[in-house]
């Protein structure tokens, strides 16, 4: 269970998180939906401790991550969360199995356990016959399959997913939609989804939060979302006018 508790967090004095207020029970794909420049970013490098929020608490089970003060906020490497940001693109140089082997070396995993771990999330994205090639021998949904299972391979309590299908064609971005959920229903994962395609986030989320200019304006079902929009702007930015 991740919760995120009343985080604020500005930039240079202007304000772009205000009261963000969310729980994500485990096993739960909870996604967080806005227009660009809303905040999903944000909140996500929040949890992953990549940003320092101004005040509010962030916990995963009973490890705190952050209690509102600076000085005690667990490090990102001491937070066991898989993170597929569009910025973390795979290494060029290494072949894809390096590439997954890197955070379990980081880890200090032994090399027999590595091979292991990389061959089974490999295999969870239906890349393990391609794990000795390096990354732009690969197709852009492949890189981004690879990524995904770079995410996954230590087994982490929560994954977060920062628009990992945007580089994707519409025809791409279906298939992937697919293995994603396809993936999230085998392996189980928690996982916070951030996107600002509606479609994506209606098809994929158990819940969905809309963000909107740093403040969140709705939690609840794709269901509810849509039958029932909290306000006029959430109402617009599903494609239901009111
Ligand atoms: P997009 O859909 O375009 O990725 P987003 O919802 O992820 O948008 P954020 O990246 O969270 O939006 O940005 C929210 C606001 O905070 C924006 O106005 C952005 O310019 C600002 N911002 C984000 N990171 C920083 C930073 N490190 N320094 C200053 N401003 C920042
Ligand atoms: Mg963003």
């Amino acid at each position: 269970e991740l919760v995120v508790e009343n985080i604020k967090k500005s930039f240079h004095g202007t304000t772009v998180l205000e009261d963000i207020d969310f729980t994500v029970a485990d096993g739960e794909f909870f996604t967080l939906l806005g227009p660009s420049g809303c905040g999903k970013s944000t909140t996500l490098s929040c949890v992953a401790g990549l940003e320092t929020p101004d005040s509010g608490t962030i916990r995963v089970g009973d490890q705190v991550f952050f209690d509102g003060t600076p000085r005690h906020t667990v490090p990102p490497e001491g937070r066991n969360l898989g993170l597929v940001f569009q910025s973390y693109a795979l290494w060029p140089h290494m072949t894809i199995a390096d590439n997954l082997a890197l955070p379990l070396k980081l880890r200090k995993v032994p090399k027999a356990e590595q091979r292991r771990l990389i061959d089974d999330a490999l295999t969870k994205v239906d890349m393990v016959h391609l794990r000795d090639r390096y990354p732009h021998q690969l197709s852009g949904g492949q890189q981004q399959r690879v990524a995904l299972a770079r995410g996954i391979v230590y087994s982490p309590g929560v994954l977060l997913l920062d628009e990992p299908l945007s580089n994707l064609d519409a025809k791409m971005r279906n298939q992937a939609r697919l293995w994603l959920k396809g993936l999230q229903r085998e392996v189980g994962i928690t996982t916070v989804y951030v996107t600002h395609d509606q479609v994506e986030a209606m098809s994929l989320s158990d819940r969905i939060a809309v963000f909107m200019h740093g403040r969140l304006q709705q939690v609840g079902t794709p269901t509810e979302i849509y039958e029932t929009p909290a306000t006029p702007e959430v109402a617009g930015f599903i494609g239901r006018c009111n």
